[in-house]
């Protein structure tokens, strides 16, 4: 198995909220391990908990027992080792583009003279197809070019691992095909351990080494675990046209529909 490779273990994690009628238990005794270098897709239906996971790892929401182990040591608050990356950056508005990546590029690099530190905000900006672009404000940006800043800028932080929560949920089929190209990309040539949140059957067998499947909340367990076959660097349509991809597919479709939370009950 991958366990001596293993850099994060989320172990036995149970995350309750308050409810009029009690505590609820949202994710029950979730048990996940993701190896080094892996991009890890979690997919399932809206409400299941997948948010919740992630924002564990993060380090932003708590857990109410278990535990989550990333690098060998115990998540308890967020940090720049972990950057995340959400449906839509908050960046500050009456900055540039370079000037909030060098934000972060800052966080890491305090030693780094502001020309070095300024250079580094260029490289990443350049990664996400931003290099031009660098002296635009978020308000002249659209929306696929705001969340490549954002990627920029999780990036500038080095982090050991990345935490992406639907992050191209909000753009246009179009835009978000270029940027599922662009992470892939930058993240072959980084082999940084990912966790994506996502809930595009297509989207995830095209980025992901594996795709865990969560079965519905509450008490929301990771119910299959899909292990994606096809070569990297990936091309798309090589993706597309490879027979297995339509096996794969429809395995993931045939459990969605299982743990369908909308599904007429008979
Ligand atoms: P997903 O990301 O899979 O759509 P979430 O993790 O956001 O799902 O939410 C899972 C469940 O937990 C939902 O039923 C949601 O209402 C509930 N939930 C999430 N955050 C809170 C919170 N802070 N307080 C109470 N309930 C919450
Ligand atoms: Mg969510």
């Amino acid at each position: 198995m991958r366990s001596e490779n293993k850099f994060v273990e989320i172990w036995q994690v149970t995350k309750e909220f308050p409810t009029k009628a009690g505590p609820l238990a949202v994710v029950k005794e979730f048990d996940l391990t993701i190896a080094r270098g892996e991009l890890c897709c979690l997919l399932g239906h809206s409400g299941c908990g997948k948010s919740t996971v992630l924002s564990m790892v993060a380090g932003l929401t708590k857990t109410t027992s278990g535990a989550i182990i990333v690098d060998d040591k115990e998540v308890v608050a967020p940090g720049p080792d972990r950057a995340v990356v959400f449906q839509s950056p908050t960046l500050f508005p009456f900055m540039t583009a370079l000037g909030n990546v060098r934000l972060a590029v800052d966080q890491v690099n305090p030693k780094a003279s502001a020309k070095e530190r300024d250079a580094l905000a260029r490289k990443y900006l350049t990664l996400v197809g931003m290099g031009d672009a660098w002296a635009a404000k978020p308000a002249a940006l659209a929306q696929g070019m705001r969340q490549r800043v954002g990627i920029a800028r999780a990036f500038a932080l080095s982090p050991r691992m990345l935490l992406l929560d639907e992050p191209f949920g909000m753009l246009d089929s179009i835009t978000r095909v270029e940027l599922q190209q662009t992470l892939v990309d930058i993240w072959s040539e980084h082999k940084i351990t990912a966790l994506m949140v996502t809930h595009d059957v297509d989207e995830a067998l095209f980025l992901a080494d594996r795709i865990v499947l969560m079965t519905n909340g509450p008490e929301a367990r990771v119910g299959k675990i899909i292990d994606v076959p096809f070569a990297r660097p990936r091309d798309r349509f090589a993706v597309i046209e490879d027979p297995r991809y339509d096996v794969l597919r429809d395995e993931m479709l045939a459990f969605l529909e299982e743990n369908d939370p909308h599904a007429a009950v008979a």
